[in-house]
């Protein structure tokens, strides 16, 4: 059980969110809300009904709600309410910095130009007192070709966006299929990162690394089944975007008492704690770190690391990463 003190210190630290796809704060009672103002009949009668069609089984199952929740976005405004949306529930829970994902494709095939997604996320970014920043990712099911012709759609906007990301069915869509938009990027300076290692084998992980040189994994949690790629990991520093809610909610644990957060970090890796996708998988960063707290023999110096390495896995100017560590160290050093 977790003692008031803890509880207290995890809702009240600052807190770097690295791995939330914005599409997946899109709260049932918004996407009814625009799913009315744009004329668009869904496929469930009621907040109650879709919340309760969130039981999902495995990746896919999550998947195929996702996208259908996700076709109530049509105008830039639209874009601007989920994003802010999400960005009050992050202030609330004293988030300084955001890095959100955000999926083109997923609108881009349904008529929605790319300047109405990326100038509607980025303007909520801008009125929002979170420090927030945009990575692109590419849906792994579709093709290279696809993932390459989104790229260039979105380089009028290139100072918009950070970096690019990988997301969507792992299993079966490796990351070198990515290996020529990844150069691309790179060659762009932008900065990347991949989901890997959630329910794909550890040999994604290397691949990523290698083959896509990413500078984050996106969960990773299999890491820990290849003794030499943990050592790796940890040598190297490389951060790892865990989300323990949507591990249990996605079956890649069966309870968060099995969750080898606490195993990650005592093996030296830089892990951080994220929400990836809130709305569907029961809670944003507090939750997220009170749910796994509670299950987890993890105690204030524990709280203490995580919050700084959100920030250390950040990608920030020093100077500003800097500000923000020094603004954890001077939380901890008052308890
Ligand atoms: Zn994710």
């Amino acid at each position: 059980m977790l003692n008031d003190q803890l509880r207290r210190v995890l809702q009240q630290m600052p807190k770097a969110e690295l791995h939330i796809h914005i599409e997946g704060s899109l709260e049932p009672e918004l996407i009814f809300a625009l799913a009315e103002r744009n004329g668009i009949k869904l496929a469930y009668g009621s907040v109650e009904e879709l919340r309760a069609a969130y039981a999902f089984t495995d990746l896919q199952s999550f998947l195929d709600i996702y996208y259908a929740g996700a076709s109530v976005l049509l105008k830039e405004q639209d874009f601007y309410d989920m994003t802010m949306a999400y960005l009050k529930r992050a202030e609330a829970d004293n988030v300084r910095h955001a890095e959100i994902f955000f999926d083109p494709q997923t609108h881009t095939a349904r008529g929605v130009a790319m300047d109405v997604i990326i100038n509607g996320i980025y303007r909520a970014c801008q009125d929002s007192p979170v420090s927030a920043t945009l990575i692109l990712c590419f849906l792994r099911h579709l093709s290279e070709e696809d993932a390459i012709a989104t790229l260039e759609a979105a380089l009028p906007y290139r100072d918009k966006f950070i970096g690019v990301g990988l997301d969507s069915s792992e299993v079966g869509n490796p990351p070198e299929k990515f290996a020529r938009v990844f150069a691309r990027c790179r060659d762009l300076g932008l900065h990347l990162v991949a989901h890997a290692g959630e329910e794909g084998p550890p040999a994604y992980i290397y691949t990523a690394l290698d083959t896509l040189k990413v500078e984050r994994i996106d969960h990773g949690v299999r890491c820990l089944e290849d003794a030499a790629l943990t050592e790796r990991l940890a040598k190297e520093q490389m951060a790892l975007t865990v989300c323990p809610l949507s591990n249990i909610k996605l079956c890649v644990f069966d309870q968060m008492e099995q969750h080898n957060l606490l195993q990650l970090l005592d093996a030296g890796i830089l892990a951080t704690v994220n929400s990836d996708d809130p709305a569907y998988f029961g809670g944003y960063m507090n939750d997220n770190f009170i749910a796994t707290f509670e299950a987890l023999p993890l105690g204030l110096s524990h709280a203490h690391r995580l919050s700084r390495n959100g920030f250390v896995a950040a990608f920030l100017p020093e100077e500003q990463k800097h500000k923000f560590l020094a603004e954890v160290d001077a939380f901890f050093a008052k308890i």
